[in-house]
């Protein structure tokens, strides 16, 4: 076979793949947003056969070969350029998947799907030493999972390479270092200050309205609706079928008329990065999205960075008064941005704003990274949650359910994925600082209900280059430098010196 052959092999393969991924999707959309409860047990079993075929696909000596041989083939793997950098991609695929025993994969999917119904219970009868055993079992075959990733600097790290390719444990430690004494100090002056109203979002908004003003703000964000819909799921999410099929969900709130529109946003950042991938990566090893922090990078930029931001509600704030006069009609602008803007230390990650999330964060990387050290043990976790919450953000949960209990991430044996949210906050702002260098009219754009230049901006930069560029890299070839807490410190600084007049 010529080298041609041997890549049209390899494409014609990670089709397949890439086909299968779409299939789960599919399944797991479907089960949050349609599945009647009784469904469960048979939906199990079709996850888990795809997973078995996918893991027998992606292991396959066939694609071994193709890809060795192709590695030796092409003049330099390191090579800055798409044959090389897919050819690379398709190995480090290959090699990860290949070094996890089927039996210990199949293992860890049954373990993860009776402990995320285990968790369901705890969390609802606030029920902790119950779903301990079943979380020290995760903490135990994660374990196992790293040590077939030796040699390692840190157990943490093959973990988090999984959501953050080439990441390391000791890179995010000493960002995190650097970010926790600085949002702590402005924290506490936040919380000297005096404290604004946002009692006017804290109301039933009509759910029709929260509707329309949502797909309103999706479309003028540039969603293409013919490579995509919305539906309702309790937790909402973003997925993709394929570059033709991204879709989004969202959900309305009894107690926060604006939670749903920014949900919707953060969502459909997530789902421009999906839809503005290079067709020509399509099927290929490269044809994915880069990084979870990425992805986060896309709905936090705009969720925050425009959703919450001055100019975006000059644009939008008459609009928002139209649609919910009885709670938005007498109020002015400048009330509403500082509402939508209120900083309060809160014992749930997903309801945080933007000056406290990353704590939250910092609080579970440091819990994860004792366990994989085997330095701490899940019995002991409440109360190392309960004295960091205190120390971080000055508020100890009532009970487990609204403290250890209250994230989904750890019955689904998905430790290493916490930093990337707070990560990709922090890209976030290293893409707006320099698309604000780029085309300083933004900000006006955005006041007037135009984002044609931000999104375009981040297709050129970002989401062209799917899986070109590892993370690191990435941001380093765009913003030139790495990811670093300093732009989002300055900004958290500047915004909140003028909310609350520090
Ligand atoms: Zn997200």
């Amino acid at each position: 076979m010529s080298t041609e052959e041997k890549l049209n092999q390899l494409r014609r393969l990670t089709a397949e793949l890439a086909n299968l991924g779409g299939i789960q999707a599919l399944l797991d959309w479907d089960q949050q947003v349609n599945m009647p409860r009784g469904g469960m047990e048979d939906r199990s079993e079709q996850a888990a056969l795809v997973a078995g075929i996918m893991y027998d696909r992606a292991t396959s000596p066939q694609l071994g070969t193709l890809i060795e041989d192709l590695a030796s083939e092409i003049p330099d793997i390191n090579a800055d350029d798409d044959l090389a950098r897919e050819i690379k991609v398709a190995k480090r695929d290959f090699e990860h998947i290949s070094r996890i025993p089927r039996e210990k994969l199949i293992e860890f999917v049954m373990v993860t799907s009776r402990a995320h119904e285990v968790w369901v219970q705890a969390r609802e009868n606030n029920d902790f030493p119950s779903f301990a055993p079943h979380l020290t079992r995760i903490v135990e075959l994660r374990r196992e999972q790293a040590e077939l990733f030796k040699p390692f600097d840190h157990p943490y790290d093959p973990l988090l390479d999984e959501y953050e390719p080439g990441m390391k444990t000791a890179e995010v430690k000493a960002i995190f270092d650097a970010l926790r004494p600085q949002q702590v100090a402005l924290l506490q002056r936040i919380a000297q200050a005096e404290q604004v109203d946002n009692s006017f979002i804290r109301e039933k908004y009509d759910i029709d309205s929260q509707e329309k003003f949502g797909r309103f703000i999706a479309t003028r964000m540039g969603y293409d609706w013919n490579r995509g819909r919305m539906d309702l799921a309790p937790h909402p999410f973003t997925t993709s079928f394929g570059y033709g099929d991204v879709r989004i969900t969202t959900r309305y709130m009894e107690t926060d008329g604006m939670s749903s529109l920014f949900s919707t946003m953060h969502e459909t950042g997530h789902a421009l990065y999906d839809q503005g991938l290079n067709p020509k990566y399509r099927h290929t090893s490269l044809g994915r999205p880069t990084s979870l922090a990425v992805h986060e990078s896309q709905s936090r930029f705009w969720e925050n960075l425009i959703g919450r931001s001055q100019a975006f509600w000059q644009f939008a704030f008459p609009i928002a008064q139209m649609l919910f006069p009885e709670h938005l009609g007498n109020l002015s602008i400048e009330q509403f941005y500082r509402g939508i803007n209120r900083v309060e230390p809160s014992l749930i990650r997903i309801e945080a704003d933007e000056a406290t999330y990353n704590l939250h964060i910092m609080l579970r990387f440091e819990i994860e990274t004792g366990l994989m050290e085997g330095k701490l043990e899940t019995k002991d976790l409440p109360e190392i949650w309960n004295s960091r919450m205190q120390a971080y953000l000055g508020v100890t949960p009532p009970n487990d359910s609204r403290g250890v209990l209250q994230d989904v991430h750890w019955s689904g044996g998905m430790i290493g994925y916490f930093p990337t949210y707070a990560l990709g906050n922090l890209i976030s702002v290293q893409w707006w600082e320099k698309m604000v260098a780029d085309h300083p009219n933004i900000p006006d754009e955005i006041a007037s209900g135009d984002f044609s230049t931000v999104l375009a901006w981040m297709r050129e930069n970002v989401h062209r280059y799917a899986s070109r560029y590892d993370p690191q890299d990435l941001v380093q070839k765009i913003t030139g430098s790495r990811i670093t807490s300093e732009p989002y410190m300055r900004y958290l600084e500047q915004k909140y010196s003028q909310i609350y007049r520090l």
